[in-house]
């Protein structure tokens, strides 16, 4: 039985200023490209992030240089930062220390019993959470030997064998990942985890690909997910610029009605009745839009045939007429303007819209 209504009834968890799951949002995050270390390049990468909407930022740590460059790194960016960390106790109480809003570690990775006590004491004294990051492509020996290979039910025993480790240690505020390349293993694994786990859940696709074949299978897969209400967080992972990832995790949550704070466009994909060169126009009323932080639908439609009645669900749009364009809101005609200031009178609309909507 799938459960649908995982993302409302998981725990609440706050990471720096947002607070994830319990019905709150879902929330958008990447992980930069750069060598954590090399602070000046990270920051520059992180504040281009944050200007495409992402809302929580992963860096790589696998040097103690990296844990001892996040007190500079988070003194320059305003997003939760969060410190990905694989075993080693020290570099985790270092990056706790230095300000990180959030730290990835499996707990049964750490080692000794009293490492992973000064880990969860530390992040209890400083209100971080803890990401469990479960991959089918790096299960516990233990898993793989009971299961024979990585399956959906082998990743759920895993999170929970780390869940109770932290559990034990009367440590609540933890997230989980339930990642795997492979699609169809990814929603199993998820599934059962809604099921298994009332902690919000962290969804990804990892190894997902190139911009164009990781776009469409990472798509597939978180919305398969997303769709049966699973997932309180998501990253898109891309073998891209990082930016891109954002910018997908962005359009799939808008695609499920799921982001409250973006623009969407609806084009059409133009025929033979077109009016005006739609294709160069849906680009630059898709790149003006992606800053609007307000859930305003755009419609652009190369001819007035089928254009307005059929954009009806737009706030606003354009349709190509000769010469032309027709100016609309929910498919009624409100005015024409002339075919070079088109555009432009479209934007202006929208920016009053999305005044409207602040203004609210
Ligand atoms: Fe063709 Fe007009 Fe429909 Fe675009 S809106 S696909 S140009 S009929």
């Amino acid at each position: 039985m799938t459960e649908l209504t995982h993302r409302t009834n998981t725990r609440a968890v706050k990471v720096g200023n947002l607070t994830i799951g319990g019905n709150n949002e879902v929330v958008v995050q990447s992980m930069t490209t750069t060598k954590t270390h090399d602070v000046e390049a990270t920051v520059e990468e992180i504040l281009r992030l944050e200007e495409a909407g992402c809302q929580i930022v992963r860096v790589a740590c696998p040097e103690m240089k990296d844990a001892e460059a996040i007190p500079e790194i988070k003194k320059r960016i305003s997003i939760p930062l969060v410190v990905d960390i694989h075993f080693d106790y020290k570099m985790a109480l270092k990056a706790i220390e230095g300000g990180a809003d959030k730290i990835r570690i499996n707990p049964g990775n750490i080692g000794k019993r009293w490492k992973v006590e000064a880990v969860v004491e530390a992040a209890k004294a400083n209100s971080v959470p803890i990401r469990i990051g479960v991959n089918a492509g790096s299960l516990e020996k233990h898993i793989l030997e009971k299961y024979g290979y990585p399956t959906a039910d082998g990743m759920v025993e895993s999170a929970l064998h780390h869940i109770q480790i932290l559990e034990e240690l009367d440590f609540h505020d933890i997230i989980v990942s339930l990642k795997a390349s492979d699609v169809d293993l990814a929603v199993e694994a998820y599934e059962k985890g809604a099921q298994a786990i009332n902690y919000p859940l962290h969804l990804g696709i990892t190894e997902s690909g190139t911009q164009f074949a990781g776009t469409v299978k990472s798509s597939a897969g978180l919305g398969t997910i997303l769709h049966k209400g699973i997932g309180s967080t998501l990253r898109v992972s891309l073998s891209t610029d990082p930016v891109e990832e954002v910018k997908v995790g962005r359009e799939l949550l808008k695609t499920f009605g799921l982001a409250s704070n973006a623009a969407t466009l609806i084009a059409c994909p133009t025929c033979g009745r077109i009016e005006i060169d739609l294709i160069s126009i849906a680009n630059d009323v898709e790149e003006y839009i992606s800053s609007i932080r307000a859930p305003i639908k755009v419609a652009v439609l190369g001819c007035a045939v089928n254009g307005p009645g059929e954009a009806r669900e737009a706030d606003i749009g354009i349709a190509g007429a000769r010469g032309e364009g027709l100016l609309f809101r929910h498919g009624e005609i409100i005015r024409k303007v002339p075919e070079e200031t088109m555009v432009d009178e479209l934007k202006k609309e929208v920016d009053k819209l999305a005044e409207e909507y602040a203004a609210q």
